[in-house]
């Protein structure tokens, strides 16, 4: 197997021979990472998003338990199965470790072979775990996100820019006369249509934060946290540049010879008296006046 490839794994024991036995019984198909402590353990879980956590129990500072406990309140950890490796072999602290949201709980002395299947049956389990996740957030023509993974990064994003009290922008894009190019030139071709201006719009946003979605047919939302609203306007003049650059034929639109896009800006500053919802209502409402202005064209509104 690839090097790069291979599952992650990382060890949390404060005795080093402990970890040096574990490292010889897995390093031959995982990467192994270590810490000696809790604190430790928890900064390289974040860092590192390992596909499995083996969490030794009795240690100093900060016991497992606690680890694990903090390993699941953190939405950057918490999908990371955790197995305690530990010499406690009481019932009730196996059936505490599990209740804390352990996948597993070995005792030692441990039996390689036994450790050896066990660590590749959870981590095999996390991996499609986590491709069911990412296939049901994202869209299947475009492989942009879908609509579902819109709604819930805008609700985070919407409740962070209140906290901040910064502002959030949201474009609404939609094709041009997109029907006329379905009836003329096919579905297929009509596919391949969304998939290239997707890659257009996605290549126009230039910060982590920002994220273009599929919102339906052939409708794209971009999402602009910390961006006002002529910040918001730069970006959509770059998409249609961008669209421009494609030349993707349209010959029988009546607004031009080439697939165009009309975009809808909306801009607030979310406080109480509004919701995400309406930053969406209103960059539509915005769309819907640039298709009513002649298409081809962006319109804003601040809110
Ligand atoms: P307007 O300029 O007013 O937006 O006109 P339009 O023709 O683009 O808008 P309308 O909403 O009337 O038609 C949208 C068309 O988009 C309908 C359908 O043919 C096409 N469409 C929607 N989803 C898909 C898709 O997944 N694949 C393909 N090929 N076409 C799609
Ligand atoms: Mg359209
Ligand atoms: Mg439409």
């Amino acid at each position: 197997m690839d090097r790069q490839q291979r599952p992650k794994i990382l060890v949390v024991d404060d005795t080093p021979t402990n970890i040096q036995v574990l490292a010889e019984i897995l390093g031959q198909e995982y990467e192994i990472f270590f810490a000696l402590n809790g604190p430790e353990g928890l900064a390289m879980a974040e860092a590192q998003q390992p596909d499995i956590i083996l969490l030794d129990i009795m240690m100093p500072k900060m016991d497992g338990f606690e680890v694990c406990l903090k390993l699941k309140k953190n939405p950057l950890t918490k999908n990371i199965p955790v197995i305690f490796i530990t010499a406690l072999n009481m019932e009730e602290d196996e059936a505490r470790g599990l209740e804390l949201g352990a996948v597993d709980y070995i005792t030692k002395p441990i039996r390689p072979s036994v450790v050896r299947a066990r660590v590749k049956n959870h981590v095999e389990l996390k991996r499609y775990r986590d491709y069911l996740e990412n296939i049901s957030m994202k869209d299947g023509l475009t492989g942009v996100p879908n609509r579902r993974r819109m709604d819930e990064y805008l609700e985070q994003e919407w409740k962070r820019s209140k906290r901040k009290n910064k502002p959030i922008s949201l474009l609404m894009l939609d094709i041009d006369h997109f029907k006329l190019y379905n009836d003329n030139y096919g579905h297929s071709e009509g596919d391949e249509c969304l998939k290239k201006v997707a890659s257009a719009i996605e290549e126009s946003l230039s910060r982590p934060a920002d994220m273009t979605a599929r919102f339906g047919g052939e409708e794209f939302v971009c999402i602009l946290p910390e961006t006002d609203e002529s910040g918001a306007k730069l970006i959509a003049q770059r998409v249609q540049e961008n669209i421009k650059k494609m030349s993707i034929p349209h010959e029988y639109s009546p607004v031009d010879s080439l697939i165009t896009l009309s975009i809808g800006i909306a801009t607030t500053i979310p406080d109480e008296s509004a919701s995400q919802q309406e930053l969406l209502k209103n960059a539509d409402q915005m769309l819907y006046q640039a298709k009513n202005s002649g298409r081809n064209q962006i319109q804003s509104a601040s809110i």
